[in-house]
């Protein structure tokens, strides 16, 4: 097995990219929320490709502040018109049907059926995606067309869905380092239906990711999570909380596969490492990108970096969720996201992965001066930089620095070089006996 730049040299992106789509065109059909059988057969498609454990946490069960919900199941749920045709029907899409809408059949007026009708003036074609998690309630989501279009003066309404003690389920997967049980977590919500971009990229691209380091040696451990949003999360903190300090670094990945910039979301941290790399990565990309700080709003990161856990978990994205029309509603679908948007955000993890993998702290066996370079033929045995300067540059950068209490990522920063070509000096200068490691990171 390679190491993680080995395989980021040599990766067959075509090939990832029709895996990660494929997934993608699996996942997007079922109905998920944060509890049921949708997020079972997800997690069965994404486990066909790593080593995914299934989870199940009884309904009532206390977790932090909050109780795990009843499981919530859908069987049929439609809007039929005075000629019982269905006018509304969630066999056509999932979205249809409030996520969480308890049963209900009736014969009801138009007027009444109104006050459960959801849509959006301003997107008249656009199905909106609305939950109803812990208000037992019901309702349907139609476009402003549909909406328009009802002009019956009843309506018959069928909920046929079943909320019982079950559990909530998640995926969990821990692909072990080679060195130390030290943790990189990486995770992305499983609990919408059809949304193509808020989930089912986020879903495609880490099982992608979980495949890639099956294959791969690394440092870390990595513990892969496929959580429902929020109750997930916080669920899966209150079963670890004693493993916690496993946990070097961490990133929330949702919504990667639109068409906007690459954006980081800081942790809590503000400047932990993982902030640090995702920065580095996203400035030496050259494509353009955005850095946000830390808010405790968000995906799941929220949890992750809430007080009494203060993990360094960033998120790594594209357009925030609620920055782009097509969020939540019908619009974000399969052509919604794009592949090469997605294979670009499978690469920029990766780089941001191999900077964690790669960092280290060294000390320079020959401090007193420069060490003589040429004489060990140094410029030559450097890869991953443009030119001879550049080596130059690279080297002098890591012998200078590297008094034991500098990291190579620390280097890179101040140099402005990318972290490969310190990284390789470091090796180069290492293979030299100029270097050895001051301490193992973790
Ligand atoms: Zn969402």
């Amino acid at each position: 097995m390679g190491t993680l730049t080995a395989l980021r040299d040599d990766l067959d992106r075509g090939a990832a990219q029709r895996r990660m789509r494929a997934r993608l065109e699996a996942l997007y059909p079922i109905c998920r929320s944060i509890t049921g059988d949708g997020v079972r057969a997800s997690l069965e498609i994404l486990g066909s490709d790593l080593p995914l454990e299934m989870h199940e946490v009884p309904s009532g069960t206390k977790v932090l502040d909050w109780t795990v919900p009843q499981e919530w199941n859908v069987h049929d749920a439609f809007i039929a018109d005075v000629d019982g045709r269905r006018v509304v029907d969630f066999g056509e899409s999932n979205l249809h049907l409030v996520s969480y809408s308890i049963p209900f059949r009736q014969r009801i007026t138009r007027a009444e059926l109104d006050g459960h009708l959801h849509s959006l003036p301003e997107l008249p074609k656009s199905v909106p995606y609305r939950t109803a998690y812990y208000d037992a309630s019901w309702g349907f989501c139609v476009s402003e067309q549909q909406r328009s279009a009802l002009h019956d003066a009843e309506y018959e309404v069928v909920v046929d869905t079943t909320l019982t003690d079950g559990a909530l389920t998640y995926g969990e997967a821990l692909l072990e380092g080679i060195e130390n049980t030290a943790e990189i977590l990486l995770t992305t919500h499983v609990c919408h239906p059809s949304l193509a971009n808020d989930n089912c990229s986020g879903m495609a691209l880490l099982a992608e990711v979980g495949r890639l380091l099956a294959s791969t040696e690394h440092r870390y451990s990595y513990r892969l999570l496929f959580i429902p949003g929020t109750i997930g999360s916080i669920t899966w903190l209150a079963r670890n909380e004693m493993h916690l300090n496993r946990i070097r670094h961490g990133i929330v990945l949702a919504g990667v596969g639109d068409r906007g910039p690459l954006t980081y979301k800081r942790s809590r941290r503000e400047d932990a490492i993982v902030d640090r790399a995702a920065t580095h990565t996203l400035r030496h990309a050259g494509a353009s990108h955005r850095v946000l700080d830390f808010s405790p709003y968000g995906y799941d990161e929220r949890q992750f970096c809430s007080p009494g856990f203060d993990l360094p978990v960033g998120r790594l994205g594209r357009s925030p969720h609620g920055e782009y029309p097509e969020y939540h509603t019908s619009a974000d679908d399969l052509a919604f996201v794009d592949d090469e948007a997605l294979l670009g955000s499978l690469d920029t993890l990766l780089a941001v992965l191999d900077v964690l993998e790669g960092n280290g702290t060294y000390r320079n066996t020959q401090p007193k001066g420069e060490p003589q370079l040429g004489r060990r033929g140094l410029y030559r045995s450097i890869g991953g930089v443009p030119n001879l300067e550049a080596v130059e540059f690279a080297l002098l950068w890591v012998l200078n620095q590297s008094d034991g209490t500098r990291s190579l990522l620390d280097i890179a920063e101040r140099s402005g070089l990318p972290f490969p070509a310190v990284r390789s000096a470091a090796d180069a200068l290492l293979k030299h006996e100029l270097l050895v490691e001051e301490r193992d990171q973790d």
